[in-house]
């Protein structure tokens, strides 16, 4: 059984699969406490969900790419049986964690996003640093920018971990706190070898709907 706070079809926002239509499985429960999170719903909310269950919601979909996201994913042991089952079906699958926990056992056919956390998000320091082992060709890493201590932060942390040279990193603005504009500035002085994400869905929709 997994606690599941919402499952629903919608455009992918972010990553590089950003603009296709995904099936979302968002988990129950986060053990962090972003300034700027958008989905506080997650934290408590949900109800507890079978995996035939979760499964047949997601098929009814009729598109391969599904998205394990949250609050944590990862707090839930039993996502893992659910992602590698979607694997074993066919579906392209992602997960959105924070790196807080273990990727140690997401199946390798898992397409992993670290969202990690910057000093104004507040959950700075909550990466683990030995998920940097556990990463594949196709991990992307994403960093919410709050302010320019955060962008001259994430700069830093990628540089120091060789991250541009290995993987795809996406830098997001954080929504009406950092103007896009400001940001792809930033990229583009500094000479930054990220990637300038807008969180798509946002802008389609507005912050509290999540697409159909
Ligand atoms: S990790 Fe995500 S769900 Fe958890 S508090 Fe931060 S933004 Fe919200």
């Amino acid at each position: 059984m997994l606690k599941i706070n919402e499952i629903f079809f919608s455009i992918q926002g972010e990553t590089t699969y950003a603009g296709l239509p995904t099936v979302f499985v968002r988990t129950t429960g986060c053990n962090l406490r972003c300034t700027y999170c958008d989905t506080t719903y997650s934290y408590y909310e949900g109800e507890k969900q079978d995996l035939e269950t979760i499964l047949k919601e997601i098929e009814r979909h009729r598109t391969p790419y599904v998205c394990i996201t949250g609050g944590e994913p990862l707090l839930q042991k039993e996502v893992h049986e659910l992602m590698s089952i979607l694997c074993d079906r066919g579906f392209k699958v992602s997960l959105e964690t924070s790196g807080s926990r273990s990727c140690k056992d997401v199946d390798p056919r898992v397409k992993i996003i670290l969202d990690v956390k910057t000093p104004d998000s507040g959950a700075a320091d909550s990466f683990l640093l030995e998920n940097l082992n556990f990463t594949s060709e196709t991990t992307e890493f994403k960093f919410v920018i709050c302010s320019e201590t955060d962008f001259n932060w994430a700069e830093q942390f990628c540089r120091q971990h060789d991250l541009f040279e290995k993987f795809c990193v996406l830098y997001s603005p954080s929504y009406k706190e950092i103007e896009p504009r400001w940001l792809a500035e930033k990229i583009l002085h500094q000479n930054s070898s990220a990637r300038l994400q807008l969180q798509l869905h946002k802008y389609i929709w507005n912050a509290e709907q999540r697409g159909v």
